[in-house]
């Protein structure tokens, strides 16, 4: 047998030539290779080149080495599929904020690798910042007492993951892949770039995936114990109108003799009679319209209100440009749960509507109609309490007073005498322990007659002054009872005269 027949492997041989002199002339010649049939020879000759054969072994490695390399990606991902386990949670979801947060949470990182780990290295920062001036709901901190000079900014810096993958460490050996990106182009309603955040973690570590949301929901209701948060509406959804502010004390909100009590038991009754009313199949919702001259405390009674109930306040201010009937309704069918609809200056949303749009609707303001459609549309289950509040109820359309829509009707009125001493002893009544300073008080401002005048005495002007124009006035005078009644004449309206 010559070489040919016994090749052995191409790199560590020295092929022979497939043809010597020595052969036997007997033999016949081979018949010549065809390209269509090659020959058992002529394959032999391609092996026996070192060339190809050469090729033919590294070709079979780097097959090999392939495989190999997809075995590892499959094997890799079927591991991944049944090791690991992934949670995405969606922008839109409470929990995305609560879970951000709770990761910005500093934690106790003890051991080398727990600390290389466990840092996030990519943040980001939400600032929010609200001017503390000393008029209206959003500024209030509360406690009547806190005066604030107007113009001041105060800014609070919120860090949170930033995008990009995250390792945290949640308990000794327990390590949660974070991975918070964009959701391509899509927006929220508020036109927000849609994000998702994904966790990732040993599916052997699964169960603390209950801890998490346990404790970034804990973590979530501490920032907001003792506070009431306020929604308004952005675009199509509602949206926490700055930071959760402190619960405002019920006893902060001066109203006349009695008035506050009866509204406060009234709402707490209605929150009792839950089986009263899926009993008799009446939608459980109660409708108050508080009506008034501004300044009266409308807006900051339903604030304390929702403090004492624990419940947050849903405001939309139906005077706002771009409130329409359809955005009212859709966002009335999905409230916050637990809070107190407050519908504000519904007669803004009402005024001559009718009379200026001959055929209904322009598109542009809420409309009558559509008020109404929304209120009672005000969806079951849930306990619906809504705030209704007006400066001007004489421009109000009759059918909203309707039981269903406005089941009670309370006038918040100017500063009756009642409500003076109420409030100089909220700010005075530590240094005025006799009285006697009260007193002063409010004789003077009878003199004014600011108090609805004296009907036995016509010289005595007849005007009224508002709660909101006292509190300015004691919170000017802080501490100073005599500075107060010196300038009480101040709190006398100033009418324009041109
Ligand atoms: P309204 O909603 O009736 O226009 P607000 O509740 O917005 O009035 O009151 C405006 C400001 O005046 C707030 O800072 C509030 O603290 C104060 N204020 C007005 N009325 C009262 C009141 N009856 N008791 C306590 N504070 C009041």
């Amino acid at each position: 047998p010559t070489a040919v027949s016994q090749p052995l492997h191409p790199l560590l041989t020295i092929p022979a030539p497939t043809t010597t002199p020595t052969a036997t002339p007997a033999t016949p010649p081979p018949p010549s290779p065809s390209p269509s049939a090659p020959s058992f020879l002529g394959l032999d000759a391609l092996f026996t080149n070192p060339v190809f054969a050469g090729g033919i072994g590294l070709a079979g490695l780097g097959a090999a080495a392939a495989f190999g390399r997809r075995a590892l990606i499959s094997g890799a991902g079927l591991l991944r599929r049944q090791l690991l386990v992934n949670i995405e949670i969606s922008k839109r979801d409470p929990s995305y904020s609560w879970v951000l947060a709770w990761l910005a949470q500093p934690r106790d990182n003890r051991g080398f690798l727990a600390q290389r780990l466990t840092r996030l290295r990519n943040l980001s920062v939400t600032t929010s910042t609200k001017s503390l001036s000393p008029r209206g709901m959003a500024e209030d901190g509360g406690g009547g007492g806190g005066g604030a000079a107007g113009g001041r900014i105060h800014a609070d810096f919120r860090v949170q993951p930033g995008f990009g993958r995250h390792m945290v460490r949640h308990a000794p050996g327990v390590y949660i892949a974070v991975n918070r990106e964009k959701a391509g182009t899509a927006t929220t309603a508020t036109g927000e770039p849609h994000e998702t955040l994904t966790l990732t973690l040993l599916w052997v570590h699964r169960h603390v995936l209950a801890d998490v949301f346990t404790q970034a929901h804990a973590l979530a209701q501490s920032f907001q114990q003792g506070k009431t948060v306020v929604y308004t509406a952005r675009k199509m959804e509602w949206a926490v109108l700055g930071k959760p502010r402190l619960k405002r004390p019920l006893g902060s909100v001066v109203l006349d003799e009695g008035v506050k009590e009866g509204l406060v038991d009234d709402v707490k009754e209605f929150l009792k009679a839950q089986q009263w009313y899926t009993d008799r199949g009446v939608p459980y919702r109660r409708g108050y319209l508080l009506y008034g001259p501004p300044g009266t405390g409308k807006t900051s009674f339903i604030q304390a209100l929702a403090g004492e109930l624990d419940y947050s306040v849903a405001m939309i201010n139906l005077s706002e440009m771009g409130m329409t009937d359809d955005l009212l309704a859709q966002l009335l069918t999905q409230l916050p749960e637990k809070s107190i609809l407050l519908l504000e200056d519904v007669d803004a949303a009402l005024a001559n509507r009718r009379e200026r749009d001959p055929d209904g609707y322009s598109g542009r303001t809420v409309t009558a109609s559509g008020l109404l459609n929304a209120l009672d549309g005000l969806a079951a289950g849930e306990d619906r309490i809504a705030f209704l509040t007006t400066n001007h109820i004489d421009r109000l359309d009759p059918a909203l007073i309707r039981p269903g829509r406005v089941d009670m009707m309370v006038r918040i009125g100017e500063a009756t005498r009642y409500q003076a001493a109420q409030m100089w002893d909220r700010y005075y009544g530590d240094i005025d322990t006799d009285h006697a300073g009260r007193e002063r008080f409010l004789n003077r401002l009878d003199e004014l007659g600011l108090f609805g005048g004296d009907s036995q005495n016509p010289d005595v002007p007849k005007r009224h002054t508002s709660t909101a124009a006292i509190q300015g006035l004691f919170q000017f005078n802080k501490g100073d009872m005599e500075g107060a009644i010196k300038m009480a004449e101040g709190l006398i309206p100033r009418t324009f005269e041109p």
